[in-house]
C-alpha cells in the first residue's frame, strides 16, 4: 500500500495540505493520532485540553473517509495502529521532541515546516549576515516586511517609517473600565464539544488525568471557519483600534483591542499570511490607521516568525539556561491558578483572567505574571512549564524563547537588552489596577507596601553587579544605591517568602 501523510494537531489548517513538491497529494491518506500520553503526564489547562482535542476532532470529521483517527497511549503506539509499517510523510512538528521522535521512525520523511512566513533557510542566511552580533526582533522584522512585501512602497517602508510604536503603548483611557470598540467573535459549542467534555470529565474522574484551571464555554475557534469569522471580525471591527492600547491593561476588558488568534494560528488553523494580508488591505482601503495595522504586523511577521526561528536555533540547551542562577519552586498558589488566595489586585485579576479563559493579553503576561517570578528567583524552566500547560496558545516553540529569553532574561541577554523586572509605577501607569488595591505602587516598606515594587528593588539588589554593568540598567542599580531603606525592603521581601502576596 502506498504512503500516508500525518498530521499533527497544530496542523490543521487546509495549508497543510496543498499539494506541491514538497507536500502530500490530493488524495493521499491522512491520518491523526491523539495520543492520552500528553494530558497524563501533565497538569494541562481544563480550557487548553478542550480546545485541542476539539480542534482535532472537527478536523477529522471535515477529512471524513480520507482520515484515519486514532486515540492512543503514545504516538509511537498510535502510528503503528493507524499506518502499520506504510511509509509516512509529515511536515515538520514545532518541538524538538516531536522532531526527535518522527526522525527516529524510519518509515517517516519528514517535509518542510508550513504556517510560517519565513523558512529555516530565510532564517539561517540572516542570522549568517549578522556575523556574531545579537539577532534582534528589530532587524529581523524590518527583513522580513522588506522579503516578503509586506507595508512596503517599493523598497521603502510605508510612511516612511518601519516603526510607529512610538503612538501607540498609551495608557488606557481613564475612568472608561473598557475600550469602546465592539466584542471579538466567540464560538458556539456543538455536538464535538460536548463528547470532548464528557471525555475530559470521564478521564478526570477515573483519576488518569488532572487539571488546572476551570472549565467554562470555550472561548477560541477550533475549525477553520470559526477562525476564520474571528479573523474577519477582528479586521473589520477591531483591528482599527489595535495599536494605541496595546501595552494597557484594564480590570474589567481583559481583552481590549487584541486579536485573541495566537491559539488559531498556534493549531494551523489561520495562516500567518493570510492575517498580514487582510490586515494591509484594511489600511490600503482606509478602513485602519497605519500605526495600528503596523503593530499587528509587527507581532505576526516580527515576534512570532523571530520566535519560531530561535527556537530552532538557539538549540535544546537553551532549554536549561539559567543566567541568573534562579532555583525557587513555584509556590502552590501559583501552581494552581488561585486568584482567591491573592491580595494583590492586578495579580489577582490576572490570575482569575488565566483560571477561567487559559489566555491573558502580552502585557500581563509578561508584566504582571513573568515580572513577579523574576522578581521572585523561580526557576525559569518550571515556570515555562507552568505557561506552556495553562495557556490555550502555549506550545514548546513559542514558549521558550517568550519564557526563558524575554520574560526572564534567562539566556542573560541574547533576546532582550534588559530583564523585564518592573515596579508597581509602570503598572499603575498602565492599568486601572492600583487604584482599588490594598498595596500602594509607591509604598516600599510597610502593611502597604506594592509588592511589584518592593520586589523590583530586591531584584536589583541581587543582581546589583550584573545590572550595573549593563548600560540599560546602570541607572536602576545607582538608583538602589541611593534608596536608604533598602534593608527593610529587603527584609520585608524575603519575609513574604512564596506566600501569596
Ligand atoms: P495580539 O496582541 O492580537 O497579537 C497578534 C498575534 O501576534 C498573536 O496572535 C500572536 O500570534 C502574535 N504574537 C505577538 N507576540 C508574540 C510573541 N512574543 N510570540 C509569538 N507570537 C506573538 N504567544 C503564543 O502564541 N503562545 C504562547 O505560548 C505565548 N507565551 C507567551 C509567554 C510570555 C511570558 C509572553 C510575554 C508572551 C507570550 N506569547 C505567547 C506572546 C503573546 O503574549 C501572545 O501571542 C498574545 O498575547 C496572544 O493574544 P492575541 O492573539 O490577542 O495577540
Amino acid at each position: 500500500t502506498g504512503a500516508a501523510h500525518w498530521l499533527f494537531g497544530d496542523q490543521l489548517g487546509p495549508h497543510f495540505l496543498t499539494p506541491g513538491e514538497e507536500g502530500p497529494h490530493r488524495d493521499t491518506p491522512l491520518l491523526m493520532i491523539e495520543s492520552r500520553a500528553v494530558f497524563r503526564r501533565r497538569r494541562f489547562h481544563r480550557a487548553k485540553a478542550h480546545l485541542v482535542l476539539s480542534a482535532m476532532r472537527h478536523r477529522a470529521a471535515e477529512l471524513g473517509d480520507r482520515v484515519t483517527y486514532v486515540q492512543a497511549r503514545t504516538y509511537r503506539e498510535g502510528l503503528r495502529k493507524a499506518a502499520g509499517d506504510r511509509p509516512v510523510t509529515v511536515h515538520h512538528p514545532t518541538s524538538r521532541a516531536a522532531l526527535a521522535l518522527v526522525d527516529a521512525l524510519p518509515q517517516v520523511t519528514v517535509l518542510p515546516a508550513r504556517g510560517f512566513l519565513v523558512s529555516h533557510q530565510e532564517f539561517a542566511d540572516w542570522a549568517e549576515s549578522r556575523g556574531g552580533r545579537a539577532l534582534r526582533q528589530e532587524d529581523f522584522y524590518r527583513r522580513t516586511r522588506a522579503a516578503h512585501d509586506l507595508l512596503m512602497e517599493g523598497d521603502r517602508p510605508a510612511s516612511g517609517r518601519w516603526n510607529l510604536d512610538h503612538d501607540n503603548r498609551e495608557p488606557p483611557p481613564r475612568d472608561a473600565g473598557a475600550l469602546d470598540v465592539p466584542a471579538p467573535y466567540r464560538p458556539r459549542e456543538d455536538a464535538v464539544d460536548d463528547e470532548v467534555r464528557h471525555d475530559l470529565d470521564r478521564w478526570e474522574r477515573s483519576g488518569e488525568v488532572a487539571f488546572v484551571g476551570r472549565d467554562g464555554p470555550r472561548h477560541f475557534p477550533a475549525t477553520r471557519r470559526e477562525a476564520l469569522n474571528a479573523l474577519r471580525r477582528f479586521t473589520a471591527e477591531r483591528l482599527a483600534t489595535f495599536g494605541p492600547y496595546e501595552d494597557a491593561m484594564l480590570t474589567d476588558d481583559p481583552v481590549m483591542s487584541h486579536s485573541l488568534l495566537s491559539s488559531s494560528l498556534n493549531l494551523g488553523l489561520l495562516d500567518p499570511a493570510e492575517c498580514v494580508e487582510r490586515a494591509e488591505a484594511a489600511w490600503r482601503s482606509g478602513d485602519a490607521p497605519l500605526n495600528s495595522v503596523e503593530g499587528f504586523v509587527r507581532q505576526i511577521a516580527g515576534w512570532r516568525e523571530y520566535i519560531w526561528h530561535l527556537y530552532w536555533h538557539f538549540g535544546e540547551e537553551y532549554r536549561t539556561t539559567n543566567a541568573l542562577g534562579h532555583h525557587a519552586p513555584l509556590p502552590d498558589w501559583w501552581s494552581d491558578l488561585d486568584a482567591d488566595a491573592v491580595t494583590a489586585h492586578c495579580l489577582s485579576t490576572v490570575l482569575a483572567q488565566l483560571r477561567d479563559t487559559g489566555w491573558t493579553h502580552h502585557i500581563p503576561r509578561l508584566m504582571i505574571l513573568g515580572n513577579y517570578a523574576l522578581q521572585r528567583g523561580w526557576d525559569p524552566a518550571a515556570l515555562t512549564d507552568w505557561f506552556h500547560r495553562c495557556f490555550v496558545d502555549g506550545y514548546d516553540w513559542v514558549m521558550l524563547p517568550n519564557v526563558l529569553g524575554m520574560s526572564q532574561y534567562a539566556d542573560g541577554g541574547r533576546m532582550t537588552t534588559k530583564p523585564y523586572a518592573s515596579g508597581g509605577a509602570y503598572l499603575n501607569r498602565m492599568s486601572d489596577y492600583c487604584s482599588p488595591c490594598a498595596y500602594r505602587p509607591d509604598h516600599r516598606t510597610g502593611d502597604r507596601a506594592c509588592p511589584y515594587t518592593a520586589g523590583y528593588w530586591t531584584f536589583v539588589h541581587r543582581h546589583h553587579d550584573r545590572l550595573v554593568h549593563n548600560p540599560r540598567t546602570a541607572q536602576a542599580a545607582r538608583g538602589m544605591e541611593r534608596l536608604t531603606d533598602l534593608d527593610e525592603v529587603v527584609r520585608q521581601e524575603e519575609a513574604r517568602g512564596d506566600g501569596a502576596p
